[in-house]
């Protein structure tokens, strides 16, 4: 049988343990309740920068929160992994256990992932009912291009990167975000608060 990472093979015995302590039980130790903060956008949009801030303010609050970072996440767990659609889909696929992972540790966790497919950032969302929380940070194209932090656009047009997202690559826009960001009106400060806004709102933070 050809490996298909989506699947659990059945034959394998598998039987997921739950441990005696509850998701209430760790949210009444640390004060707030779990839940994965999912950062989407385009390169250049202000993921990476708007999750690190939204981290430091919630770690000033005393939340126990952690960014998940693209780039690190690709150094090391996804070190085997490029930019092809089936690659990227991988790539998200992994990001989604592993932050229902963190979240069942109690922690607010942020991911800073292009994550441009729908599908991929669904099948991450259906990994953590109630406690997903998509984040578009959208400035725009032309935005993230004028900035072109780390010059890849330049290289996309140039033709030097392949499959480059917003370029050379699709970037399918969440119809569902619970929160919308405009990295562009807004600086970091003021996206921040918005992020913060919406978790308490949702009653996730104090
Ligand atoms: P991404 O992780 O989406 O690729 P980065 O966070 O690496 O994007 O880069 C975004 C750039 O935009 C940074 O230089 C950041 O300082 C700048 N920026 C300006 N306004 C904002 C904002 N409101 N939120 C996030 N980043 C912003």
């Amino acid at each position: 049988m050809p490996y298909d990472p989506s699947r659990t093979d059945p034959s394998r015995d598998l039987t997921w343990h739950e441990g005696l302590v509850s998701p209430a039980d760790r949210a009444a130790m640390l004060g707030h309740e779990a839940a994965c903060l999912w950062f989407t956008g385009l390169s250049g949009s202000g993921k990476s920068t708007l999750a690190r801030a939204t981290e430091q303010a919630l770690v000033g609050l005393g939340v126990q929160a952690y960014v998940l970072d693209g780039d690190n996440v690709r150094m090391g767990l996804n070190g085997d992994l490029g930019f092809s659609p089936e690659h990227r889909a991988e790539n998200i696929r992994r990001i989604g256990q592993v932050a229902r992972l963190f979240v069942d540790s109690g922690a607010i966790t942020l991911t800073a992932f292009i994550s441009p497919y729908r599908a991929d950032r669904d099948a991450a969302r259906a990994l953590l009912p109630g406690r997903f929380i998509e984040v578009w940070a959208n400035p725009g194209l032309q935005v993230c291009e004028d900035r072109d932090p780390k010059g890849l656009y330049a290289r996309a047009r140039a033709g030097e990167i392949q499959h480059f997202t917003g370029v050379s690559a699709p970037y399918e826009a969440p119809r569902d975000a619970e929160l919308v960001v405009d990295t562009g009106a807004l600086d970091v400060e003021q996206s921040v608060a918005a992020v913060l806004a919406c978790l308490r709102e949702r009653g996730l933070i104090p």
